[in-house]
């Protein structure tokens, strides 16, 4: 299969505008007589399902929680990206379009990308008017603050609450369409199928969560907005129920997986503390604006930061990248936090977290001023560490955060099952091989409140509608799969919980498929997961009935995906033989132990067909071509 990006011809700044005219609409009259299932209520999902039953289509809403406001998006802390240039410091659509393109190390798709810079600014428009409550200068214009791999000022933010604040501001929408009757809202509902009739999804399958019943939903077409899958490293930043089961399970019905090695690797995380904990919390990038990055000079060096001198500090991306100092990306800031530590300069217990020091911000603004940008992020801080970080620098190391890799999807968001539209976290589009800061919300926005409002208008009108009722045998036999597939995993009765499961998992995958990789250690991953998913099929332990509200169950349905899916991201390491962004092979750095990248033979997206229970999935290629920005090693110096 070749795979058509369907990217619009013409000049970059004018492909949207272009492709907008040119898709054919839907009669507003006409609306009304469509069913969309729209899976997920994050920022991606809720924003598509108040856009959707705004324009009048009768919307379905799906979400695992007990309320669309509990999605993962309201976690999110740091802020939004927009190039409004209210800093007149030099912001443009370009260059919001250029750093994120030089900012995913050039893995990703150009005209995707400009998109995004140009609907930026209706994003801001769009949630100041809802009445999102984003900081403010003194004037009353809305305050700008930095983010990682930008020398402008161009992230909005709502204290270290931007995520809760846009969140409730979609969800304002959506309750106003719940109110109207346009949206039906199904919480506590995880789809564990995706139906294909004649080539196109036509519904889902889902399992009531509290009743255990297997529910079936059809529609013309099927929106996923189900977020990312950093959980299958265990340990992540992200939501105890984020998972890759939705994703994944469309993958297996025909969806190709793009870039599933593409982990985003955050540098400023509370460090892992011991064996107990399921959860890791991140400190917002925005705190990079103002805090410092430190390790002591000498490795071993144990005594308390205070007692360390000035001269016997090193800022060592300060001194390393001069240009973008404590402000570099993601994956610069990771790899470089990891050198430190392993030169044995990490700092606390266990030697692996480097310092973050906000006294100098203090000495130089003001304790009043520092605490009104991020002072509950330093709440947080304390409570969980019982150290204050307006006294001491708090101790930070990297954790895995976000996943760049995600279902393929052409330029209209739509998969390679026709009429399956993916959004947000859940594809791969936008971030490359490395996701800019601020820039994830600002994607999963973009493609619901305005992007999947007209391309699955232009789907929805170029096909002719075909009615498809749940009695169709392929919702049955999806439903007799789910079921059985449930029953299985009560039936093991075998001693391990499936959390002790995940543990080990995560521990694979971040030991041999995370902040660096090489070819010997993705291989021995490889053995190990399908070793852990063998024992997983006899050995796990399932408590409870499925009749009922079982979070065991739900837990090991998701990981018996994650067991399949840990393996499609090493098979994808293994496969790309370069390193770029989050993607680290050490057996391709240059002198400087940088990414590097091989543009002659990789320069493209990697799409992965499955092709049936114990197969290689097959690799499609979609080539990357750069028209408008030169590719070249990235410098950050
Ligand atoms: C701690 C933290 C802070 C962050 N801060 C920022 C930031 O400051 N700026 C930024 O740009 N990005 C930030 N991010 C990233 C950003 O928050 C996420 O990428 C983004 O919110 C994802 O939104 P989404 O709508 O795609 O998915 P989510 O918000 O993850 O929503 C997924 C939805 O899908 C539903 N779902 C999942 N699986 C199923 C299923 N099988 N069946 C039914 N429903 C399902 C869930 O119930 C949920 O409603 C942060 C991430 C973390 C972890």
């Amino acid at each position: 299969m070749r795979l058509d990006a369907k990217i619009p011809a013409g000049p970059i700044a004018e492909k949207w505008d272009r492709h907008r005219f040119g898709l054919k609409l839907v009669n507003p009259a006409n609306k009304r007589k469509y069913e969309i299932i729209v899976v997920g209520t994050g920022l991606a999902g809720g924003s598509a399902s108040a856009s959707l039953a705004e324009l009048g289509y009768n919307v379905k809403t799906f979400c695992i929680q007990d309320s669309p406001r509990r999605a993962h998006s309201i976690a999110a802390q740091g802020g939004i990206n927009a190039s409004k240039n209210y800093q007149n410091d030099g912001d443009s659509d370009w260059r919001l379009f250029y750093d994120t393109v030089k900012g995913g190390d050039f893995r990703s798709r150009e005209a995707n990308v400009y998109r995004l810079a140009q609907l930026s600014g209706n994003i801001i428009d769009q949630c100041a008017a809802q009445g999102v409550p984003f900081a403010r200068e003194y004037g009353g214009q809305l305050a700008n603050r930095s983010f990682g791999g930008a020398q402008v000022s161009r992230t909005f933010y709502a204290r270290g609450q931007t995520g809760q604040q846009l969140l409730l501001g979609a969800y304002s929408a959506l309750s106003r369409q719940i109110a109207a009757g346009k949206v039906k809202m199904y919480p506590r509902r995880e789809m564990l199928d995706v139906v294909v009739i004649d080539g196109q999804a036509r519904g889902i399958v889902v399992r009531n969560l509290v009743t255990g019943e297997i529910e079936k939903y059809s529609a013309d077409a099927v929106v996923l907005s189900t977020g990312g899958y950093a959980n299958v490293f265990f340990l992540s930043t992200n939501a105890m129920a984020s998972n890759v089961t939705a994703t994944y399970r469309a993958y297996k019905k025909g969806a190709f997986f793009a870039n599933p090695c593409f982990t985003q690797i955050h540098p400023t995380c509370i460090p892992v503390h011991g064996t107990y904990q399921s959860k890791l919390t991140l400190m917002s990038e925005s705190l990079r604006n103002d805090g410092r990055v430190w390790v002591p000079e000498k490795p071993g060096d144990k005594r308390s930061p205070s007692q360390i001198p000035e001269s016997e500090r090193d800022y060592y991306l300060e001194n390393k990248y001069p240009s973008f100092g404590n402000l570099v990306p993601r994956d610069v800031a990771s790899r470089n936090a990891k050198e430190q530590c392993d030169m044995g300069k990490g700092v606390g217990e266990t030697g692996l977290a480097v310092y973050l020091d906000f006294a100098d911000a203090i000495k130089r603004d003001g304790r009043d001023v520092i605490a009104k940008k991020y002072g509950n992020l330093f709440q947080m801080y304390e409570k969980i560490t019982a150290e204050n970080p307006y006294e001491s620098p708090m101790k930070i190391y990297p954790a895995v955060h976000y996943t760049m890799g995600g279902l393929w999807v052409d330029y209209n968001l739509m998969s390679t099952i026709d009429g399956l539209f993916v959004l947000g976290e859940a594809n791969f589009s936008d971030h490359g091989a490395n996701r800019l800061g601020a820039s994830a919300l600002m994607q999963g926005l973009a493609d619901g409140y305005f992007i999947i409002p007209y391309t699955i208008g232009g789907y929805l009108a170029a096909n002719t509608k075909k009615q498809v009722s749940t009695d169709h045998p392929a919702f049955k036999e999806s439903a007799d799969r789910i079921e059985s597939g449930v029953k299985r995993l009560l039936s093991i009765k075998g001693k391990r919980t499936v959390d002790d499961f995940h543990r080990q998992l995560g521990n694979i995958m971040w030991e041999y498929c995370g902040m660096s990789r090489n070819d010997e250690g993705l291989k021995k991953a490889r053995k190990l997961i399908q070793d852990l998913r063998g024992e997983f099929r006899e050995n796990v332990l399932v408590p409870g009935s499925d009749k009922d509200f079982n979070q065991s169950l739900e837990k090991a349905g998701r990981v018996a995906d994650f067991l399949e899916f840990g393996e499609l991201m090493v098979i994808d390491a293994l496969d790309r033989r370069e390193s770029c962004g989050g993607h680290f092979n050490e057996g391709y750095q240059t002198d400087e132990n940088e990414a590097r990248r091989d543009d002659e033979n990789f320069c493209h997206v990697s799409a992965w067909e499955y092709t049936g229970e114990g197969k290689e999935p097959e690799l499609h290629k979609e080539p990357l071509v750069f028209e408008n920005v030169k590719l070249t090693q990235r410098s950050y110096k």
